[in-house]
């Protein structure tokens, strides 16, 4: 399994300890699967009968999908090898399992390159909008990475939840994001913490007392709290070890 996907990015960030440990099964969730029905009308299959309901109640004119998405291409899978080397895939692989761990797939949810700049854009059904645009940039660096000549790329998140009913698809966080400042970001934040889960320090080889240089493995972990409370590592993670068992 690759070692993240892009919205799996801001955790391995800010805990590469989760790239590494095992994981439990993933459960998917009521709205995961709302999400997905979604998305696949949003590629252009017939909506659910709830999702068709859901868009008439919601009061949404008929040609909401092609005003929020005009031409270009949905479900766009763009893959990085551990070099970095970018190229278009036309679809997954059978089994995820089997590709090298320390590459990435990016699947963008649309892509729009007829304009002055090119477009891509990123559904998301949940209720709030997402706290960070980690995972759009992870989107901007594969993208220009696979189209060289490209120096501008714009990110957005189209933003369409569920509840309340009626509720209007905002677009929200769009950035118009430079080669420069893409790969400066992805030289000094991603891959630091790509060679963190890599390293000698790696969660695998935890061990709960000081590291002969002082350090431990907890201190690579400057960030991870904020990640805790959703880590599918956590019923193997070292560090729940330290964390105090709440009490009522
Ligand atoms: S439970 Fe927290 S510290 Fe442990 S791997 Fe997950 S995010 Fe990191």
């Amino acid at each position: 399994m690759p070692w993240s996907s892009p919205s799996r990015l801001d955790q391995s960030i800010g805990c590469p300890a989760s790239c590494v440990l095992p994981k439990a099964p993933d459960v998917e969730s009521s709205s995961a699967q709302w999400g997905h029905e979604v998305h696949a009308w949003k590629d252009g299959k017939p909506p659910t009968k709830r999702l068709e309901k859901w868009l008439a109640e919601g009061g949404y004119p008929a040609n909401i999908r092609e005003t929020l998405w005009p031409g270009g291409e949905h479900e766009v899978i763009l893959w990085a090898n551990p070099d970095g080397h970018v190229e278009r895939l036309y679809e997954l692989p059978e089994d995820r399992s089997k590709v090298d761990k320390w590459s990435m797939f990016y699947i963008i949810d649309w892509m729009a390159e007829d304009g002055l700049v090119p477009h891509l854009d990123d559904l998301k059904t949940g209720r709030f909008p997402p706290a960070s645009a980690t995972q759009n940039w992870a989107y901007a660096w594969a993208y220009l990475r696979w189209r060289k000549h490209v120096d501008q790329v714009l990110v957005s998140v189209t933003h369409w939840p569920r509840y309340p009913k009626g509720n209007q698809p905002t677009r929200v966080k769009s950035e118009l994001l430079d080669r420069e400042q893409v790969m400066a970001w992805w030289g000094g934040v991603v891959i630091p913490a790509q060679r963190l889960a890599q390293g000698p320090l790696a969660p695998y080889d935890y061990r709960p007392d000081p590291e002969p240089d002082g350090m431990t493995l907890a201190a690579e972990w400057p960030n991870a709290n904020g990640y805790c409370r959703w880590c599918r590592s956590k019923p193997h993670c070292p560090e729940m070890l330290h964390v105090p068992k709440e009490t009522e």
